[in-house]
């Protein structure tokens, strides 16, 4: 019989199953990176995020330096979304015979230019698919860590950059639309090279008016529902507000799509989503207010979208 399981429902019974152990003042499944005592008021953060081929990345189409750098970048941008900066990775990865040694110097050469200690790793061989597994361990000190749970009624929502470019440069690879269109190209780019928003989230840690923040893997639709679900709020969002690229923009309106169904339901943005009270952020960098904390119906955590709209985040299965 096939798994009855959805992505969701397992990790809460992984995380049931192992709720009879005690974890002390260790913070374990379901933020974006467990936390741990360290050292003083410093915090250890720590993530793990795999990378499958055929899954996550079709080998073809992304160079090898991209799908490096990229390994890297889906984990530290969990360190960036705990307001923390990386301490250094582990790298796993499973090897198949079909990867040549250029492929994997280029590869590794990705893994290096995020400039991260390496502190070791795990290498196998792999009968066919190319796999890799990066663990992210990252510091904090305790007043400037931000959890999903801290979301407060009266919060504004914000995100870090644009959204959606990524999910339609995934569209694009899976279309094999013409790569010599600039806008697809642009598209296909983002999706190929995310950056961790590090100094984003050390910035935004370090502010006591930040309540609550994720990184957005699986979309703001989904992922912003775990916020709520942490914090017992709902939520309204001004679907005016969601910041779109002039590319995403220009590429939908040519193509007749909704850039909503990208930026609201696609996946790999590795924006920051966080709330905060109302008042002046003073940052030296661009955040886009998208709408605002607002008090729940009882146990039913929702966002409002101000009408219709049935998108939904990327699961795997
Ligand atoms: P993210 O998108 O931020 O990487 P995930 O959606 O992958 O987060 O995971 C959500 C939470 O569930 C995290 O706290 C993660 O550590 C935990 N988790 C995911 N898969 C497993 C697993 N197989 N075993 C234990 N915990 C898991
Ligand atoms: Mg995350």
């Amino acid at each position: 019989m096939a798994l009855q399981f959805g992505e969701f429902s397992l990790i809460s019974y992984i995380k049931d199953l192992f709720s009879d152990i005690p974890s002390g003042d260790i913070l374990t499944i379901g933020d974006d990176c467990s936390v741990l005592p360290y050292s003083g008021d410093q915090l250890l953060v720590v993530t793990t995020d795999m990378l499958v081929e055929g899954v996550h990345f079709l080998r073809d189409r992304i160079s090898a330096f991209e799908l490096g750098a990229k390994s890297l970048a889906v984990n530290l941008s969990d360190v960036a979304s705990m307001g923390a900066s990386p301490l250094g990775v582990t790298l796993s990865i499973a090897v198949p015979s079909t990867l040549d040694d250029d492929y994997m110097k280029e590869f590794l050469r990705g893994v290096h230019s995020s400039g991260v200690l390496m502190l070791g790793g795990d290498t196998t061989s792999s009968l066919d698919r190319f796999t890799i597994s990066v663990t992210a361990l990252g510091l904090v000190s305790s007043d400037c860590l931000k959890l999903r749970s801290g979301a407060r009624v009266g919060d504004r929502i914000y995100v870090t950059s644009a959204l959606g470019d990524s999910a339609a440069g995934l569209y694009c690879l899976i279309n094999d639309l013409d790569s010599d269109d600039l806008d697809v190209s642009s598209l296909i780019a983002a999706h190929h090279n995310p950056s961790a928003h590090l100094s984003q989230g050390l910035a935004l840690g370090s502010l006591p008016m930040v309540h609550s923040m994720m990184d957005i893997s699986d979309g703001v639709a989904s992922d912003l529902v775990h916020i709520l679900e942490a914090s017992g709020c709902s939520a309204r969002i001004d679907l005016s507000a969601i910041p779109i690229s002039d590319c995403l923009s220009r590429f939908c309106r040519s193509r007749d799509l909704d850039p909503l169904r990208f930026s609201l339901s696609g996946g790999e943005d590795y924006s920051l989503l966080f709330t905060a009270s109302d008042g002046d952020l003073a940052l030296d960098f661009p955040v886009f207010q998208i709408g605002e904390i607002v008090e729940s119906c009882g146990n039913c955590h929702k966002i409002d979208w101000g009408g219709e709209f049935d998108f939904r985040g990327f699961t795997h299965f």
